[in-house]
């Protein structure tokens, strides 16, 4: 199928997209990866598609003080060959999951996160960490906490007026250690069921805190604190049940991703452990 027609623009400025976005029924166009196929089987049918690219101040990718700040032009394929991504582990441990390479060199991050499909890495990623997204409307700019941001399927906090600028990833600090599995059909498909996992030791190498979030289990990233679950496998299962509430599809029931979820919360949150005792001295 082909897209309905539509108008594009493709402003200079942030000030100017935000005057196309205002009011009309535009779309953000960033690397149109999940865009432009919406478009072509027509779930979506902007008037305007307002085309992000040219505007220089949303380019930027830094780490400045104690987060990773990745603007909103920022390719995906940029940040996984970036130095600073070194600041940010868990990116480099999820970044080759993200679709295939092909779709991160026009992919961008921000893209993904303001997309919010339940099923993506990079939100899962902003969650764990407790990253600050950033948005922008015609009324300023606002701070959103992931925890806020992902409101379900494809929604967000971010209104269709308003433009994600950028995201800040705090960057790891010592002790920290992490880890990250899915199980997709194959390598580069949307997971099945995925988790991150951050575990936080101290000197001794003794547990402070466990943090884990699963995806493509529900609506939006599911985050907990799962401290007292380290080496509580049947606590994880409880956790599966409680957490994982996607109805059963072609590809597997809510039990089988129940089992998914359980095994592969078990097993990351020990990889986390262990990376995080590998980082104290
Ligand atoms: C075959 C295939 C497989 C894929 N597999 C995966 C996968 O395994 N994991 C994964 O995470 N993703 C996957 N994707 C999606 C891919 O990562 C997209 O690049 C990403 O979801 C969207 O990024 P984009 O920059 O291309 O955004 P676009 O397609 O341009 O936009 C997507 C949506 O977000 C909005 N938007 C984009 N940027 C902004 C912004 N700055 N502010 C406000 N709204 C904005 C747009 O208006 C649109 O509604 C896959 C895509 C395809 C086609």
């Amino acid at each position: 199928m082909k897209a309905a027609p539509f108008a594009y623009v493709r402003p200079g400025s942030l000030d100017d997209v935000l005057a196309e976005l205002a009011g009309g029924d535009a779309k953000v166009l960033a690397g149109g990866q999940s865009l432009v196929p919406v478009l072509a089987m027509r779930l979506g049918r902007p008037a305007t598609l307002v085309d992000i690219g040219s505007v220089a101040s949303l380019g930027d990718l830094a780490v400045t003080d104690d987060v990773l700040r990745v603007g909103a032009t920022v390719r995906q394929r940029r940040l996984e060959r970036s130095d600073e991504a070194r600041a940010v582990p868990l990116i480099g441990m999820v970044m080759p999951f993200v679709g295939h390479r092909e779709l991160r060199s026009r992919g961008t991050v921000c893209g993904s996160i303001a997309h919010a499909d339940p099923s993506a890495e990079l939100p899962a990623v902003a969650s764990c960490l407790g990253a600050t997204i950033e948005v922008a409307g015609t009324g300023g700019r606002r701070r959103v906490p992931a925890a806020e941001f992902f409101a379900g399927a494809m929604t967000t906090a971010a209104t269709a007026e308003e433009v994600v600028t950028g995201v800040e990833f705090p960057v790891a600090r010592p002790g920290e250690g992490y880890g990250f599995g899915e199980i997709a059909r194959r390598h580069g498909d949307f997971a099945l069921a995925g988790v991150v996992t951050r575990v936080r030791v101290d000197d001794d190498g003794t547990v402070l805190d466990a943090r884990l979030t699963g995806f493509g289990i529900s609506d939006t990233p599911v985050t907990r604190d799962v401290t007292a679950l380290l080496d509580d496998e049947s606590g994880i299962r409880d956790l599966a049940a409680d957490v994982v509430d996607t109805g059963g599809d072609t590809h597997g029931s809510t039990g089988y991703r129940r089992r998914l979820f359980t095994v592969l919360a078990t097993r990351e949150l020990q990889r986390a452990r262990r990376n995080a005792r590998k980082e104290r001295p």
